[in-house]
């Protein structure tokens, strides 16, 4: 199977993807509303949008940003001069649900030769850096298809390999080939980890046939592929992984600018108690001292405190280290660039620059008050009101995006406020007044808070998973939703004489002109286009005979029961119909 590439640009209308793939309008519509997306022919698509469909729907298609599509002015392409040393590669690791990417982040971690003590460590950390054979790796632990989509808007690459694992006993699953598909458009080198080798079922071959056919040709048959096989729980070859790691970085020749102002990225953030806003961050360029002027996206910092990913104080940080700098006066977001500042004064303008880019850019607001008169004012769009927290920025962004992708023009999700962290008693405070929702992702909730949520009657729910989230957002919002009216014709009859009319029920006769006339439902009484009123079928009888159905071109007599009196005529017409209400799916 040969691949196929097409380029399209930052946006490109339903239509015309539909074009270059050569595919039905029909079924690329149909295959975005199974993804939540509703797009007519003519309606635009953003470039990661198209990317997910496209992966759903050809496989053999791999799609790139046009080159004037603006998005690909790469930092990492920064031009490098005779200065340039080595630097680490920079590792994420990728792959299906439940295959075993944080087990092997963690032997990984225990592997470390440097850090001993470092097995057992469970807390949450983004990013963590090893050595091995004498020499560092940087590993990512961020949420890896959510840092490649984030890290894309900002024409950023993050990393340089990327392990796909892919369980031996399950094999190639849906999230494996989005993880194949996402490392190859960000250009990242990829070593395939095949993981639980230890379970009788696994099947190493199996897996690399299944390669084969994601056009992942194995260095065994031939192609530039490399596998490994571990197992992540018994600890076994992970050595030779990290060798593979460091032997397919080494193609590369990473190198970083070491004597420039320090840049990077901001890899997560929250807040801490006591210390306010904590970043972790990685540096591309440069080296990061304590004290330096930073500025991300926003907001900037005077770096009071730098310390590696273990929480050691470190005086400074050089290209592809992960650093954690607390100092920023609001917490900045995860795939912000960072950068050093001359002076305070520089950092401030920029920060604010930053924030004016983000207002035009952003449409969530996060204050409670005057959000909430704003809610007020646009009441025309029925509005399904939420609190969102997370555990960190870059699973927040993941969940507002993916939010964002619900709205419609009766309908929309209103995001209140968002948080990182647990949640708290003024999360539930502001969703008693906004009269919101509180969603969790991956928080818990101090049993205080939720007591709290309890006596104010404050609903939060809490999910481990993003699209149990997202599915419960969207069957609320179905529930708020107005069914649809859906009216069967069944039948149309002439009026052929009227024999008795009161203000509750007309007593008459006619002729069945089209369909089934039947028993119990409906009638539109209409004299010409006039509508007359609505009535209820009671009785409906064949000769003398009570009967359930009559059918065209037979007579029969009917018992009308009416709300009010219609004066009905010879000649007028009864349309025969149900009414049921539908409810509406997003
Ligand atoms: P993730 O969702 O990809 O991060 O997967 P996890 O690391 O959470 O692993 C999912 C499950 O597979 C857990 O129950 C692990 O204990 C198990 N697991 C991970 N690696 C191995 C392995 O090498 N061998 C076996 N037998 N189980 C494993």
């Amino acid at each position: 199977m040969s691949t196929q590439t097409i380029e399209i640009e930052a946006n490109i209308t339903v239509g015309d993807l539909a074009k270059k793939l050569d595919l039905p309008v029909v079924t690329l519509i149909s295959e975005l509303m199974k993804n939540g997306v509703m797009a007519t022919v003519n309606e635009s698509i953003d470039y990661d949008t198209a990317q997910i469909i496209v992966g759903e729907l050809a496989a053999d298609v791999e799609i790139k940003p046009a080159s004037d599509a603006g998005d690909e002015v790469s930092r990492s392409k920064r031009e490098l001069t005779d200065q340039a040393s080595a630097r680490a590669p920079v590792v994420a690791v990728m792959g299906h649900v439940d295959h075993g990417k944080t087990s092997l982040l963690d032997a990984i971690r225990e592997s470390d030769e440097a850090d001993k003590e470092a097995g057992g460590i469970t807390q949450h950390i983004s990013a963590y850096q090893i050595e091995h054979s004498g020499r560092k790796i940087t590993f990512l632990d961020t949420p890896g298809h959510e840092a490649f989509a984030a890290l894309r808007e900002h024409g950023a690459k993050l990393t340089d390999v990327a392990i796909i694992v892919v369980a031996g006993d399950d094999g190639i699953k849906p999230q494996t080939k989005e993880a194949i598909r996402f490392a190859r458009q960000a250009g990242v080198k990829m070593v395939v980890a095949i993981n639980k080798m230890d379970k009788p079922g696994a099947d190493a071959n199996r897996v690399k046939q299944q390669l084969s056919e994601e056009n992942l040709l194995i260095e065994e048959w031939g192609g530039d592929i490399v596998t490994v096989e571990v197992s992540a729980k018994e600890k076994q070859n992970i050595d030779k992984l990290l060798d593979m790691v460091l032997l397919v970085a080494d193609v590369e020749e990473l190198k970083a600018e070491f004597d420039v102002p320090a840049e990077g990225l901001v890899i997560e953030s929250h807040m801490e108690k006591g210390k306010g806003p904590v970043a972790t961050a990685l540096v591309e360029h440069g080296l990061l001292k304590a004290g330096d002027y930073v500025v991300a996206g926003a907001t900037y910092a005077k770096v009071r405190t730098l310390s590696d990913t273990l929480g050691r104080s470190i005086v400074e940080a050089g290209p592809s280290t992960p650093v954690i700098i607390t100092g920023f006066k609001e917490l900045p977001e995860f795939g912000d660039i960072f950068a050093v500042a001359k002076t305070e004064k520089e950092a401030r303008f920029k920060a604010e620059v930053g924030a004016k880019d983000r207002k035009q850019t952003s449409s969530i607001a996060t204050t409670g008050a005057q959000l909430i008169a704003k809610i007020d004012r646009e009441a025309a769009v029925t509005e399904y009101n939420i609190i969102v927290r997370a555990d960190v920025q870059g699973s927040l962004k993941s969940v507002t995006d993916s939010l964002r992708s619900l709205d419609r023009d009766d309908i929309a999700v209103k995001i209140v406020g968002t948080g990182v962290g647990h949640l708290t008693d003024g999360d539930v405070t502001l969703a008693e007044t906004s009269d919101s929702v509180i969603y969790g992702f991956n928080v818990d909730i101090p049993v205080s808070v939720k007591r709290l949520a309890v006596t104010k009657k404050v609903p939060v729910r809490i999910f481990k998973v993003i699209y149990e989230l997202i599915d419960d957002v969207k069957a609320s919002m179905e529930a708020m939703l107005s069914p649809d009216i859906v009216e069967t014709e069944l039948a149309k009859l002439t009026i052929k004489g009227v024999f008795r009319t009161t203000k509750e029920s007309i007593i008459c006769g006619g002729e069945v002109k089209s369909g089934k006339a039947v028993s119990g439902v409906l009638v539109r009484a209409k004299r010409g286009e006039e509508i007359l009123g609505e009535a209820q079928v009671t009785s409906l009888q064949r000769g003398q005979q009570e009967a359930k159905e009559v059918i065209k071109g037979e007579m029969c007599g009917l018992q009308l029961k009416t709300e009010s009196k219609i004066l009905l005529e010879e000649g007028d017409e009864l349309e025969f119909f149900t009414r049921e209400s539908v409810a509406r799916k997003l």
